[in-house]
Order: C-alpha cells, then structure tokens, then sequence
C-alpha cells in the first residue's frame, strides 16, 4: 500500500498538539491510496489538477472535504465550484470575481484563501501586499464568496533561516488581517507547510498543513503541468 500509515500517526499525533489541521495532498495518487488513508481517518485531501479533481471526486466518498490546491484558471472555476470545500490558491482579482460568479449561480459562497507570494523565486503564484489591499477592497461587492484566510508557499531551499522569515511574514499578514471587519472575509485560516517544511511552519502559528509525500511517497508524475 502507498498510503504511509506509521507517518500519518506520528504527523497526526504532532499536529493534535497545536490543533493544527492536516490536508492529505494526494494530487497523482490512485484512488486505493486515498481510499486507505481515508480509512484512516482523513477527511480532507488535496488536490492541484482540475480533471483530477472532478474525476476523484465524482468516485470518491461523498463527505471527503477538496481542497483545491493549485494554480486555478479562470475558465476553469465552474468545474470544481459546485463540490469544493476551500480554494487555497486565489491569487487575482479576476479570479475571485469568477469564483464569486460560479458562487451566485449555485447560490452558495464558496471558501477562498487569499495566496500571498512570500517566496523569494519569481516562479511562484501569488499576491504582494498592494495587490493584496486592492483585492480587500472589491470583497464586499463578492458576496459569493467567503474568504477564510492565506495560503503561502515558501522557497524552495533548505536555508531554514530564510522559509521562517518568508512564514513569519505571512503570519504577519494573516495577524494583522484579524482587525479588519468586513464583509465577506472571516480569516481563520492560515494555510503554509508542506512535507519537508511543516514542522518550521506550524512554529511560525500555520494552523492548516498541506502534506503530500510523507503520507503517499514520493510522486512520479512531472508537476511543472499547471491545469
Ligand atoms: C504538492 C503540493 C503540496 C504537497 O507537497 P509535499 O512536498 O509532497 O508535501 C503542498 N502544497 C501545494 C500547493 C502543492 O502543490
């Protein structure tokens, strides 16, 4: 079986400690390994690929939680907008006003995490501070939308010193976000930390980890495909 238990228990034993919640990245995994992990007891997976996603989920148990996890198009949106639960990459403005479309057509608001880009590389999605801002002010007209939080991805590198300055930022960002009342937008979600980095994350005050090879093994697929 590719669905690492042992790992799961010692990562699931680690989290009760700080309440922190774990989403099972299982983008390229085969439906048996997500089914054994959600034997286990997972609820939430992840997923990056929008076909993927649509297929797994139309198969899959009915209450397993989705958690769109990737670079999510515009013309895409109307797939996954009727089943997901959270969307953790919205990183424009034109995208949260298509998702608040495909929200009023099913009459439901649909949870987005603002992605912030704190990682040093260029290739990495996300919002800087004044686009940010710009976003928060257009929130109010989103009624179909119900923002819950950030998501960020740190550099890739194993310069510790660097990926805890990068979540601190976020951390800072999320913080400081926790004033602001306004319509639509209900943080509290702080969504950073994948497998080599979520110990350094959850220290740094992340409450949502995305974990995808220490649960499943490495994957085979390439994943520089964006969908
Ligand atoms: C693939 C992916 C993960 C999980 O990565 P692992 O290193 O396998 O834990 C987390 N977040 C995002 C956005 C991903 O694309």
């Amino acid at each position: 079986m590719a669905f690492l238990e042992e790992q799961y228990k010692t990562i699931k034993e680690e989290l009760a400690l700080t309440k922190t919640t774990l989403v099972a990245v299982s983008k390229t995994k085969p439906h048996e390994d997500i089914l054994e992990a959600y034997k286990s007891g997972i609820k939430d997976f992840g997923e990056n690929y929008v076909q993927e996603l649509v297929e797994k989920s139309e198969q899959l148990p009915k209450d397993i939680r989705w958690h769109f996890i990737g670079h999510l198009q515009t013309n895409k949106v109307k797939y996954i907008a009727p089943f997901v639960y959270i969307i953790h990459g919205v990183d424009s403005e034109k995208l949260l006003v298509e998702i608040n479309k495909q929200g009023q057509k099913l009459n439901k608001k649909i949870n987005c995490l603002l992605q912030i880009h704190i990682a040093q590389e260029e290739t990495k999605f996300g919002l800087n501070e004044t686009e940010l801002k710009t976003i928060l002010t257009q929130l109010p007209k989103l009624q179909f939308v119900n923002v819950i939080g950030f998501m960020g991805m740190a550099s890739f590198t194993s310069e510790q010193t660097l990926i805890k300055k990068e979540f601190d930022y976020l951390k800072g960002i999320f913080d400081n976000s926790l004033g602001l009342s306004m319509a639509n937008f209900n943080p509290s979600i702080l969504s950073m930390g994948m497998s080599a980095d979520y110990h350094l994350a959850v220290s740094c005050g992340s409450n949502m980890v995305r974990i995808g090879s220490l649960l499943f093994g490495e994957r085979n697929k390439p994943e520089a495909k964006i969908d």
